[in-house]
């Protein structure tokens, strides 16, 4: 069909070479334009004919090269065993995404995976660690982008970064692509307010979402939210799955806290000292006792400081341990980063909307 650009001739003859602005079937080959990297990069993307894939003709190259280079993860070195706790997420995520991806002739038809996984809760708690695991346990691609750069860093060019992120991802499957802070992008806030480029970047976004629902395509996209009630009906009804990650139990934040030492060969604590370090750290998220653990590790340094002795003569082996008094000191500079009353608000959202136990 004759479409409004049907007579549209462009002024300049077009001889299906590459001119560096867009990417063409050859994949920018004898283009003196382009830079040896990105054309390494277009060549690495050429299907078995040496062509580009449809998908990723009349791109630019350079953001091609952005996605590949920045956005795209080949190994993230993550798993399950990584992440304290969160049963529940790990199970429902196993059976909707990671066997999936890793027996696709199992799960078709009735079976058929979701393509949209929603991850919702407090900050820091473990919600991009458990997309990179499911790339790392099914052997996928990772591609990690955070949808508040879209609307901010690349104002005006979200949609074609968007375009390049899909196709890039389409031609590197099984493919996970997360996207952290997905309600800036996906908000239900509406017109008046909302910035005509917004509003195209969101419907590229639908679009490109749309493309791989059902089609035979082994890419998951997985949205990362600290504000779920923001996302609108369509973002919900695409997004099939959506698992509440809460807060870390005192378990899990004992485990948080010596697995960190301990890689560092650092843990010197008995039991009796853990659980009082677990009962003084409730509402502490896991990137809480991250930078708890980083604080009180701090402790021994800081006490040869202020004893005289000097930072270059200070032996390591000659360092004490850490003690349960440096975690006490430091529970004073590191408090929790989350109140209690936005936890009823997730709460409350789970209940209407999430995947629950
Ligand atoms: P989110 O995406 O939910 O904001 P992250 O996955 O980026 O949080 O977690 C931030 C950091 O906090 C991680 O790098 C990790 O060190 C720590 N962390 C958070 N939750 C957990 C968890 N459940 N198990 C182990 N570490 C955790």
């Amino acid at each position: 069909r004759r479409g409004i650009r049907g007579n549209f001739v462009p002024p300049i003859k077009s001889n299906g070479n590459n001119t560096g602005n867009t990417t063409s079937r050859n994949a920018g080959k004898g283009d003196d334009s382009l830079d040896e990297s990105t054309k390494k990069c277009l060549e690495f993307l050429c299907g078995p004919d040496g062509e580009l894939p449809e998908k990723l003709r009349n791109l630019e190259p350079r953001l091609i090269e952005h996605v590949s280079n920045e956005i795209m993860d080949k190994a993230p070195n993550v798993h399950w065993d990584d992440i304290a706790g969160l049963q529940h997420a790990k199970r429902c995520v196993n059976e909707m995404v990671v066997f999936p991806l890793q027996r696709p002739d199992l799960f078709t038809g009735c079976r058929s995976p979701g393509r949209g996984l929603l991850l919702f809760g407090p900050p820091g708690t473990g919600k991009t660690m458990i997309g990179k695991a499911i790339a790392g346990e099914a052997k996928a691609t990772f591609f990690y982008i955070s949808a508040s750069s879209l609307t901010s860093k690349w104002i005006g060019e979200g949609e074609k970064l968007v375009r390049a992120l899909f196709g890039v991802a389409s031609c590197r499957q099984p493919a996970v692509i997360f996207v952290d802070e997905i309600d800036s992008l996906l908000s239900q806030r509406k017109s008046d307010g909302e910035h005509e480029s917004s509003r195209r970047l969101k419907t590229q976004f639908l679009i490109e979402m749309e493309g791989f629902e059902g089609v035979t395509e082994q890419i998951l996209l997985i949205g990362a939210t600290n504000r779920p009630q923001e996302l609108d009906e369509a973002a919900r009804r695409r997004l099939t799955k959506r698992l509440y990650i809460p807060l870390p139990s005192a378990d899990a934040r004992a485990w948080i806290a010596r697995s960190l030492l301990e890689k560092d060969g650092l843990f010197n604590l008995s039991d009796k000292e853990m659980e009082i370090i677990c009962n003084s750290t409730d509402g502490y998220s896991g990137s809480d006792m991250k930078n708890l653990v980083n604080d009180a590790s701090m402790g021994p340094i800081r006490e040869a400081i202020h004893q005289g002795i000097e930072i270059t003569k200070l032996k390591k082996e000659d360092m004490r341990p850490i003690t349960l008094q440096d975690f006490k000191n430091s529970l004073k500079e590191v408090r929790a980063s989350v109140s209690p009353n936005e936890l009823g608000n997730y709460e409350e959202w789970n209940k209407k909307f999430g995947s629950l136990a």
